[in-house]
């Protein structure tokens, strides 16, 4: 009857955005009488895997096929079922990041679950089971009541904070039967994150849009990144333009990231680019058209030609830090 949570990794090392998640589901699993128990698909070492123990990981699940390695959603959907099934858990939990939106849907289409997509709070469990979550992108709030037996929630990362405790997971291996279709799709080649600090885990970012102007002015924004140990961003456009890589792009169709800090640069504040930031602590926007809506969400702004701003800012920064 364990909460169930997927865990994912990057070349075995467990992301911070994850023990959030365990937390979640350690939360939960109090909450209703019973332990959290997560899945790690793919090659983990025992002690990374142990470790989810110190944020409430009674047990975890252990599906060790390589071909999990990468995302490859029917079979991760296949692989938290069975882990469902040999758990009888009726709760389920995955991040509401790339791989968890491909997966969750999958996982309760299959198991009759109602899907609460973007939870930003625990199950109110007095009648029922009342979920906050996000609607419209970030605009709005929803509260859910999930009145189906098996129920699969994805949590939005930066919803809590994240408290490391004492604990060692106890490590079972499950085998489960896998076909070839089940990863039907090829991974020709993956591109390494190359920056020196990971966006999903940053605490400062620095983010540009297309009044950047062009690639050739990106060491604005990183000399900036790199005087405050942040990581960059970027808007959509900017990562279609291939002025930055995909794994940089922020918002509905990117990355969902919410740190103490957040600087756009020329970027104007759409919506869909909203979706993806405006759960950051404090907003400073750069952006020499005082009418650009991204000023409505921002805590500080500047009025101004970025190619201006960020060089006073990063040698601001500078004689602070001396
Ligand atoms: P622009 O809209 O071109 O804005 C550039 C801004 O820079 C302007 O405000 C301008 O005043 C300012 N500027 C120009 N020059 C300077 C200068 N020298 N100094 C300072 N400021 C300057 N977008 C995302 O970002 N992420 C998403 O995930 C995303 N998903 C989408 C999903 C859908 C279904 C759709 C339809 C759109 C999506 N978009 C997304 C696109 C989104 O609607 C916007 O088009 C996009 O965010 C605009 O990017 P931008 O602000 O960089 O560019």
């Amino acid at each position: 009857m364990s909460v169930l949570v997927l865990v994912e990794h990057t070349e075995g090392i467990i992301k911070k955005k994850n023990f959030e998640a365990v937390q979640y589901a350690s939360q939960i699993a109090k909450q209703t009488g019973t332990t959290a128990t997560a899945v790690v698909l793919g090659s983990a070492s025992a002690a990374e895997m142990e470790s989810l123990g110190e944020y409430g990981a009674e047990k975890v699940l252990h599906i060790a096929d390589p071909r999990l390695d990468e995302l490859h959603a029917r079979a991760y959907a296949k692989a938290l079922i069975a882990a469902a099934e040999k758990e009888g858990s009726t709760v389920i939990i995955t991040l509401n990041d790339i791989n968890g939106r491909a997966v969750a849907p999958r996982v309760a289409v299959k198991l009759k679950a109602g899907l609460v997509a973007g939870a930003l709070s625990y199950p109110d469990t007095a009648e029922g089971f009342l979920i906050k979550k996000t609607v419209f992108s970030g605009k709005a709030f929803a509260f859910v009541n999930v009145l189906s037996d098996v129920k699969v929630i994805t949590l939005m990362p930066n919803s809590f904070q994240i408290n490391k405790g004492e604990g060692k997971a106890t490590v079972e291996k499950l085998d489960v039967n896998f076909d070839e279709k089940d990863f039907g799709i090829k991974v020709k080649q993956v591109n390494k994150v190359t920056g020196e600090v990971s966006l999903a885990d940053a605490e400062l970012v620095v983010s540009g849009g297309r009044g950047m102007k062009g690639p050739e002015n990106w060491g604005l924004i990183e000399d900036l990144a790199k005087e405050l140990g942040a990581a960059t961003a970027c808007s959509r456009p900017v990562a279609d333009s291939h002025w930055r890589p995909h794994h940089e792009h922020v918002g509905q169709t990117g990355g969902t990231i919410r740190p103490n800090l957040y600087i756009a640069a020329g970027i104007s504040g759409a919506i869909q680019h909203l979706a993806g930031v405006n759960g950051s602590k404090i907003i400073v926007v750069i952006n020499k058209d005082p009418e650009a809506p991204f000023f409505k969400a921002a805590n500080y702004g500047v009025i101004g030609d970025a190619m201006e701003v960020l060089p006073k800012l990063t040698a601001a920064v500078k004689k602070y830090k001396a």
